[in-house]
């Protein structure tokens, strides 16, 4: 059992231990002194940023292929840096980091956005004219976000200066096939200027232009992958946690948002202990939720007319992507076949939305599209070599074993999963013959394992789906009707690494100021800016290749 001065000894709580949660926790230590502690309910902390290891030294990553906006000078990286104190080193990824592989053609993308636009430009030479204007609204739409969440978190008073035009705003909320439609008459061209739409979640008839833009903007210089796994994140915050008497516990399932009236002051909950589940309770004078909106409003907290709007809002917002992802490990570097730790997004088609609309092809061997990644190609320390094939699937297919345990669900869930394990190995071994030569060990996780690991609903992977009005919703972002809580990671943001960890850097501004949270974040920038010049002035890298 807890002791008392245990129970209530921590300046501020926070539920799950994803990027949004260890961004938290490092902020208020470094800036306030501040003691955390995050409960998280897995295992393994870091969320989708933890990484998991089989045999033979096979080890994956759940949650990173890549990540952009790491170039010097950049915001981002002076920001991440300071959070983990350069604890994270970054492998920039070939200069070709993606490509775009449709049936008849190959679209290859260049680390720099002047290249892929005469690339295109020279590929469609009918779409000049739209294709300029397009990487231009790219650029507007993806400001019109940063602009945005600025102005939902910024006292009322100061609003009307950081108000978004109402032209941006269209142009932002509008979803992605709509723009294209207006702006595109080639489907071929249209079907490669969405490939990354697994980054963002929604297919172009589903997804906002603004989330669309975010997600291609980030990556107009290519990506980075963190040397060592995504694990170093995790390695790199806890310390700094701990440093301020903070602690980072795991196996802590949290149950309930304890309030005193209308304000958040503690977490209750069970933690599993071999076979066990003890009760545990902490009070603090802030709790912090990464467990995503739905979980957070719908479920930790009670039913109350505070949150009833938000709750329904949630409660029907349409279901996130829900995913299946083959591990692979191989027997020899996947080099031999001319792979160079580029991403490969391979489609049936060029139309989206149609192949989206067969979302359970894999399950009957009518497999229409798949990412394939290799995280030790990007990773100069990987001491085995390994893959990663990743499709989309409904949740509702799996739900017949939803209530069995993990690792218990039966003869014929296993037997499911060989089938779609072999189909998804066969996809690729139709765009790669000699692909699955190499293949030494594969294991395959569902929706339902997404489920278990993260208990986000329905194992979705980008939080609440990435719908044209999500960013619009009142639950999406920080602030929550409820006193000293808040919400932090992708809800109260956007998607990604980079999106839970804005959310992270929000969260913490608005905690530590509550009206007065520009001067904390002035008061951030400044010391992540002293924390870049300390560096170098050390000659310490965090970001190495490019
Ligand atoms: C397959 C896949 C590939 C991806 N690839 C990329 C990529 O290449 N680049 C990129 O930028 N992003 C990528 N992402 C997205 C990115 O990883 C996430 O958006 C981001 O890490 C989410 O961080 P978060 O803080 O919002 O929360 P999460 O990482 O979701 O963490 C939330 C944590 O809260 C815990 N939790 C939930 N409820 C409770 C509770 N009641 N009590 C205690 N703990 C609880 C969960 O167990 C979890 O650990 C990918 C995601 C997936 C799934």
């Amino acid at each position: 059992m807890t002791n008392l001065s245990d129970k209530t000894s921590y300046d501020v709580i926070i539920i799950g231990s994803g990027m949004g949660a260890l961004t938290v926790a490092s902020i208020l230590g470094q800036l306030q002194g501040k003691r955390v502690l995050i409960l998280e309910q897995h295992y393994i902390a870091g969320g989708f940023t933890h990484t998991f290891k089989r045999e033979k030294g096979y080890k994956w990553d759940v949650g990173i292929h890549y990540v952009g906006d790491l170039e010097d000078g950049h915001k981002f990286r002076r920001l991440f840096d300071f959070v983990t104190r350069g604890g994270v080193r970054w492998q920039k990824m070939p200069y070709i980091y993606d490509k775009f592989v449709f049936p008849d053609f190959t679209v290859e993308a260049p680390a720099d956005l002047d290249s892929l636009r005469s690339q295109l430009i020279v590929q469609f030479p009918h779409e000049e004219k739209a294709l300029i204007q397009y990487f231009e609204d790219v650029v507007r739409a993806d400001a019109w976000y940063r602009k945005y969440i600025l102005y939902k978190h910024i006292p009322s008073l100061l609003k009307p200066f950081v108000k978004p035009s109402k032209a941006d705003t269209l142009l932002s909320t509008g979803s992605t096939k709509d723009y294209l439609d207006a702006h595109f008459s080639d489907q071929k061209l249209k079907g490669v200027l969405t490939s990354q739409w697994g980054n963002y979640g929604a297919v172009p008839g589903q997804s906002s232009f603004a989330n669309h833009a975010m997600v291609v903007r980030h990556f107009f210089k290519g990506g980075y992958y963190p040397i060592g796994s995504s694990k170093t994140i995790l390695q790199s915050i806890e310390p700094i946690v701990e440093q301020y008497g903070g602690a980072i516990k795991i196996n802590h399932r949290v149950e309930e948002i304890i309030l005193d009236g209308d304000t958040a002051v503690g977490v209750r909950g069970q933690q599993k202990k071999g076979k066990d589940f003890l009760p545990f309770e902490y009070y603090a004078p802030v709790v912090v939720s990464d467990a995503g909106a739905y979980n957070t409003y719908c479920k930790l907290l009670p039913a109350s007319p505070r949150i009833k709007s938000r709750r329904e809002s949630l409660s029907n917002h349409p279901n996130g992507l829900s995913h299946l992802c083959l591990y692979i490990g191989f027997k020899e570097s996947p080099e031999k076949m001319g792979f160079k730790g580029e991403n490969h997004w391979i489609f049936d088609g060029y139309d989206h939305d149609a192949l989206f609309a067969d979302l359970d092809a894999v399950t009957e061997d009518r497999m229409k599209m798949a990412f394939l990644s290799f995280p030790s190609l990007k990773d100069p320390e990987a001491k085995a070599h390994t893959g990663e094939i990743i499709t989309f699937v409904s949740y509702d297919y799996f739900k017949k074993w939803s209530t069995e345990r993990w690792k218990n669900r039966g003869e014929d869930y296993e037997a499911v999963k060989q089938e779609i394990a072999e189909r998804m190995l066969n996809f690729i071994e139709g765009k790669y013959p000699g692909f699955k030569e190499m293949v030494d060990f594969y294991e395959l996780s569902t929706p339902l394992t997404t489920e278990h690991f993260t208990l986000h609903r329905n194992g979705e992977i980008y939080g609440m789906h990435t719908t044209p009005d999500r960013l619009l919703k009142d639950w999406n972002q920080v602030k929550t009707p409820i006193k000293n809580l808040y919400l932090t990671g992708t809800d109260a943001a956007v998607l990604g690494v980079a999106g839970a960890f804005t959310g992270g850097v929000f969260a913490s501004v608005e905690l530590m100021g509550k009206s007065l949270g520009l001067l904390h974040y002035i008061k951030l920038e400044g010391r992540a800016e002293a924390f870049a010049k300390e560096l170098k002035s050390k000659g310490i890298r965090t970001v190495f290749g490019g």
